[in-house]
């Protein structure tokens, strides 16, 4: 018997009636003769409502706390949905995440999955039960409730298959799979046949929300497929796998973008050598994410610095850089908020020199001033101004033939 995991997001979720939608899809599953592993969100926008009531009590929770009424979203989907799930005559079992066995690294809003203990879901697959647990949570070692990020159930589902040995991994989500950009703002986006761990990996990380970006890099690691679905239509979907078939011989695969991007710049580095890394050793200590790092010489052993945050950290990084100025040996800071970040992705960047060249003139073409870049063998990023973001995503779109061909076209 093989075992399948599905997941399904928080829109899919989000009423009665749609639990119960979720429960029918788990049962054709399992009449299919499957063991089925169901993971699930909170229902609709519980999650941003519980961040919402703790910040009508503080403006700065201790992330410990915060696991804690974060975590408590799933845990009301997983009792509703093995509620449906028996109701309709089949047994079935709800399990949170430290029930299911999901171990975490001790770090509180953003642990990674380190370990999970099997035991206790092969023992309920062999009494023939259908499992339902709370993604986007595990505990630590020590007994500590944790979260694994926002959109973190996505990994969730995907490491309970690598550990199970699933044959497959199904993320059911309000989009029927993944698209050459996010559907919801570049209205010519296509849906993909399937895309590369690798691509879909940069995807996410550049922001394109389909997919949590661990979730990616566990099924790289193990080789795992993975298909993004619709969980209303009953339509093919997405294939991530490790070589994807060249649509259209496309060298990009698809647009992403993110904004909350805030540029930093420390002028007057007095040392170029220790400066560097003892400025972004401060900053990882506070577990400051710094993207694009651009250093500049100025005059004999003075050196400028530039590199991106996000907008949330630009108070927490100002007071840790201000707090060790004189260690640090710089004489200020400016920051320039307001900014996103556009990125092309695709495998075929590899064998196709000029890409970036042909990115930079197109948003030159459109007046779109480019800030900061950065590339990899697979993604160019431009970091604009944020209310040129649509704009240079659109047109990168329309460029670089993403949207030639109007397949599927999705409304929403
Ligand atoms: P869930 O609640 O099911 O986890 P998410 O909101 O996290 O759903 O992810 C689905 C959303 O991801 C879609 O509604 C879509 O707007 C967004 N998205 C961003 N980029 C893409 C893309 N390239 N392809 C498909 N959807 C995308
Ligand atoms: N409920 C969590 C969130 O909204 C986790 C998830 O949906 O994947 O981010
Ligand atoms: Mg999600």
């Amino acid at each position: 018997m093989s075992i399948i995991v599905q997941k399904f997001g928080g829109t899919s979720v989000g009423s009665e009636e749609k639990i119960i939608n979720v429960a029918n899809r788990v049962i054709e599953e399992k009449q299919r003769g499957n063991d089925v592993v169901v993971v699930v969100s909170a229902m609709g926008k519980t999650t941003d409502g519980l961040v919402k009531l703790a910040s009508n009590i503080t403006s700065h929770p201790s992330k410990r706390e915060m696991d804690m009424l974060l975590s408590t979203g799933e845990q009301v989907t997983i009792s509703l949905l093995a509620m449906a799930l028996q109701q309709k005559g089949y047994d079935a079992v709800s399990y949170t995440g430290w029930q299911a066995g999901i171990v975490t690294e001790a770090v509180h809003s953003n642990a990674r999955i380190t370990e999970i203990n099997t035991v206790k879901l092969k023992k309920s697959l062999n009494e023939g039960k259908i499992i339902v647990v709370a993604g986007f949570q595990g505990m630590t070692a020590s007994g500590e409730i944790t979260t694994l990020g926002r959109g973190g159930s996505d990994t969730t589902a995907v490491a309970l298959a690598a550990s199970l040995h699933a044959e497959r991994c199904d993320i059911y989500t309000d989009v029927d799979g993944v698209y050459t950009s996010d559907p919801r703002y570049i209205e010519n986006a296509r849906k993909l046949t399937s895309v590369s761990y690798d691509e879909m990996l940069e995807l996410a990380n550049l922001g394109a929300g389909v997919l949590h970006p661990r979730a990616v890099e566990f099924a790289k690691n193990y080789q795992l497929p993975l298909e993004v679905r619709s969980s209303i239509e009953k339509v093919e979907g997405t294939l991530i796998e490790e070589e994807a078939t060249m649509e259209q011989n496309l060298i990009v695969r698809g647009v992403a973008f993110e904004n909350e991007i805030t540029r930093m710049t420390v002028f007057g580095l007095k040392n170029a050598i220790t400066g560097l890394s003892s400025i972004f050793t401060t900053l990882a200590k506070h577990h400051i994410n710094v993207d694009i790092i651009i250093q500049s010489q100025t005059e004999k052993n003075c050196t400028n610095l530039s590199f991106s945050i996000h907008e949330h950290d630009l108070g927490q990084a100002i007071s840790v850089l201000e707090d060790n100025k004189q260690t640090l040996g710089f004489t200020h800071i400016e920051h320039e908020s307001g900014l996103a970040k556009v990125s092309i992705v695709g495998s075929g960047m590899i064998s196709n020199p000029g890409v970036a060249a042909e990115m930079f003139e197109v948003l030159a073409e459109h007046d779109i001033i480019v800030k900061m870049v950065s590339t990899s063998e697979i993604k160019v990023s431009a970091v604009v101004d944020e209310q040129n973001m649509n704009k240079a995503a659109k047109v990168l779109h329309t460029a670089f033939d993403l949207d030639r061909v109007k397949v599927e076209q999705y409304s929403s």
